[in-house]
């Protein structure tokens, strides 16, 4: 797609540049990149196919309120997680704070700190307080052990959260919710299109929640979805996501607005036909990121299981400060300054932002895992708008960096 954009060009013709530290432009010389290369560019679809939807949705004249083209966004979303429901919605954050609520969850719930913000946010927006626990230091998701000694007797759930496209360890979660009598909901929020032990993630505890926010794998614009397998459930989440109308003018308990706009679920459709391209997009950029950066002393790019289907949709790497000699911020400092806009994904942690650090001022003693994990997390660039050549100079800086850790951080302190 993007292979020979501009961007790569420019690229192609400045490797030669990343020889010195002279020539980085941290020291104030031009950037690599001409424009900012960003994490969570949208992965856009055909163009042409997604206008004919929009005409035939303003020909029906039928612009929301469960018309055809979300029910048929639904459908399919249904049948590729492999689960009786789906329900779409206007962003996965309502998503999840209608899920959590169709599931009576109430006092504590369990949550991974490691996370985007919305996962604590819908909690805490409903005043369940979020209960943060640790990770595991191999998976970054939420460690079983550890989940178990955060229950008491006000704890209502689990909210698990599949990171970066990664299963939790649902198996041993399904367990402890099991003997515990806990409600258990996924975000899955990076894993559309994702599997655990070659299932497709969507049909695995009481619920999981997807987004199709314009940065994510496949998106809607804005957009989210509740999956499920329970009838039950699957009807409660419909009517809290319209307003609780069981018919014309029959309202039956409080619930919000959560729907998903027909204009949202043909951008969705038509993504779907560009799915497996986006996949093998992102995959070989990940191995071509994996190859540049493997090497590197003091880096371990974020490995994917290989016997999971994935998508690929983050390059993560995670860096050790005491190998590196150049800290995480500074090396994101310097790849700012050469127009790659890498992200500190999930630093500093949901418990160290407000309200939660305020909250709960002591959190970080029982996160000992996720408190070191965030220090030395980088986000990279990936997705159909970045080039393999882009990903070559990325990864020269970057090795340059890391591999002139003391000289740099000598000469950046000299010039303040
Ligand atoms: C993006 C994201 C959300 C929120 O999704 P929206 O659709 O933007 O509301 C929730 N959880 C995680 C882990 C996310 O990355």
């Amino acid at each position: 797609m993007a292979e020979h954009d501009t961007t790569s060009l420019l690229a192609e013709r400045n490797v030669a540049r990343a020889k010195t530290i002279d020539n980085l432009a941290i020291f104030g010389k031009p950037p690599l990149f001409n424009e900012k290369l960003h994490v969570g560019r949208p992965n856009l679809c055909d163009r042409d196919a997604l206008f004919q939807r929009f005409n035939e949705i303003l020909d029906r004249n039928w612009l929301t309120n469960a018309g055809p083209v979300v029910k048929e966004f639904e459908r399919r979303i249904a049948a590729l997680a492999g689960v009786k429901h789906c329900i779409a919605m206007c962003n996965a954050t309502i998503a999840l704070e209608i899920a959590i609520r169709a599931l009576g969850m109430s006092g504590e719930v369990i949550v991974p700190s490691l996370s985007f913000v919305a996962t604590a946010h819908a909690l805490q927006w409903q005043q369940v307080t979020p209960v943060f626990c640790d990770v595991n230091p191999t998976t970054y998701t939420l460690d079983p052990a550890k989940v178990l000694n955060m229950i008491t007797p006000r704890t209502t759930g689990i909210i698990g959260v599949h990171l970066w496209g990664r299963a939790c360890q649902i198996d041993e979660l399904q367990e402890i919710g099991k003997s515990h009598g806990l409600k258990i909901l996924y975000d899955a929020a990076h894993a559309f299109g994702c599997t655990y032990k070659g299932i497709p993630i969507g049909r695995f505890g009481d619920a999981e929640v997807f987004s199709f926010h314009a940065t994510k794998f496949l998106n809607t614009f804005e957009g989210g979805a509740v999956v499920t397998n329970n009838d039950e459930l699957a009807a409660k989440v419909r009517l809290m996501k319209h307003f609780g109308f069981a018919g014309h003018d029959n309202v039956i308990f409080i619930a919000t607005n959560g729907k998903m706009t027909e204009f949202s679920a043909a951008m969705g459709l038509t993504s779907l036909e560009s799915m497996e391209e986006f996949r093998e997009k992102n995959y070989q950029n990940y191995l071509q990121y994996q190859k540049e950066l493997e090497s590197i002393p003091g880096l371990h790019v974020l490995p994917y299981d290989v016997c999971e289907k994935n998508n690929y949709q983050y390059v993560v790497f995670s860096m050790d400060e005491t190998i590196t000699s150049l800290s995480r911020d500074c090396l994101i400092e310097i790849l700012h300054a050469e127009n790659i806009i890498a992200r500190r994904y999930f630093s500093p942690g949901c418990h160290r932002m407000e309200p939660y650090r305020s909250y709960f001022p002591h959190a970080g003693l029982l996160l000992p895992e996720t408190e070191r994990i965030v220090q030395g997390l980088v986000t990279l660039p990936t997705g159909t708008a970045i080039g393999l050549s882009d990903i070559k100079g990325i990864c020269d800086i970057i090795r340059l960096a890391l591999t002139h850790g003391r000289e740099i951080e000598q000469r950046l302190s000299s010039l303040k």
